[in-house]
């Protein structure tokens, strides 16, 4: 299979190449490196099956020719992270809706497989615990720019299924929970590396708000399982959504504290408002949890790392000094 990653060279991304390459399919990969790094992408350049382009996903040129010659289009490329989302939201909310409306432009040109990267955050302020993908959503007030970043994966999702029924397009959407793992940067406010790095130096962990908020964290070669196993199988999964996440909940304490003992560490919890980590009035989500019974069914998948084995391979990664 020919695979057009746009995001390819983020984390999720490089992932994905890595194992697609390395079960004899080819890459092509499009990414600006804003939030990308060319390091996650250095060792692929030799391959004969890899290729890429730093360009912005608004070059209608290059993605046409990139698409021209995909199979299927994996887009991950987004504005994301909590600083990026809530300090730059007209980049937040151009670079989502309209780079996946150009994604999906080329796709229907291409007749590409298209899987859509979605997100758990458009659940938003829901609080029926564990989350399904036919859920009613609430979100915040559009006065909170926070809530830009839901909102417009929600379009993006409306995009992809609008595709699938209007044209026929074999999309997929998928929303991922927190995905975690070897690579990822702690500079967009992504909580696991960032403790991990703040307890290898036995620094205080800071958590924000009172730590009792609960995420499912799950390893990125296990997301990467899903979207492989996604791609397979179009038949049974275009036109649909599905949550790709751990069923293992939890607290941003627990978190902290595990990730202190793995590593070993002399650090404290310190416990910081969101009104000073974030802008005033930020609002978090207390729980996020998925049902995966959906991709269970559609494809057999389902989360197998512990949040240890995930820590351990974070902490391996940042011990090496490569994290960025
Ligand atoms: P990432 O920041 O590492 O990857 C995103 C990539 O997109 C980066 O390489 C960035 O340089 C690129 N990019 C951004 N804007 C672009 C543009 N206009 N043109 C070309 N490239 C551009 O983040 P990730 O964690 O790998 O996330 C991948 C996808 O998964 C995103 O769509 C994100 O919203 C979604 N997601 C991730 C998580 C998670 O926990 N990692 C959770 C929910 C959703």
């Amino acid at each position: 299979m020919r695979v057009l990653i746009t995001g390819g060279a983020g984390f999720i991304g490089a992932h994905l190449t890595r194992a697609l390459l390395a079960r004899g399919d080819s890459v092509a990969i499009l990414d600006n490196l804003s939030t990308g790094n060319f390091n996650n992408i250095r060792e692929f350049t030799p391959h004969p099956n890899f290729a890429f382009a730093v360009d912005d996903l608004s070059n209608a040129l290059v993605l046409d020719r990139l698409a021209s010659s995909a199979d299927a289009i994996v887009h991950l490329a987004a504005a994301v992270g909590v600083f990026v989302v809530v300090e730059r939201p007209t980049e937040t909310i151009e670079t989502n809706v309209l780079g996946t409306h150009a994604v999906l432009a080329a796709a229907r040109r291409y007749r590409c497989r298209t899987l859509i990267a979605s997100t758990s955050e458009v659940y938003g302020k829901g609080i029926k615990v564990p989350f399904s993908e036919d859920d009613d959503i609430v979100l915040g007030p559009s006065i909170r720019s926070r809530w830009c970043y839901a909102a417009s994966k929600l379009l993006d999702e409306f995009l992809g299924l609008a595709a699938y029924r209007e044209f026929e397009l074999p999309v997929t959407v998928v929303r991922f929970f927190n995905t975690v793992g070897p690579g990822q940067t702690g500079r967009y406010g992504m909580v696991v590396p960032r403790f991990v790095r703040q307890a290898l130096h036995h620094e205080p962990i800071t958590v924000y708000g009172d730590g009792e908020q609960s995420r499912c964290f799950c390893h990125v070669h296990d997301t990467v399982r899903a979207l492989l196993a996604l791609l397979e199988q179009p038949q049974q999964t275009a036109g649909e959504v599905f949550n790709i996440g751990s069923n293992h909940e939890v607290t941003i304490n627990q978190l902290a504290a595990t990730v202190i003992e793995r590593t070993d560490s002399a650090s404290t919890i310190q416990h910081v408002p969101y009104s000073e980590a974030y802008a005033p009035g930020f609002e978090d989500m207390r729980r996020r949890v998925p049902d995966t019974t959906k991709i269970g069914k559609a494809v057999g998948w389902q989360a197998q790392k512990s949040l240890e084995q995930i820590i351990d391979d974070v902490v391996r990664h940042e011990a090496e000094g490569a994290g960025a």
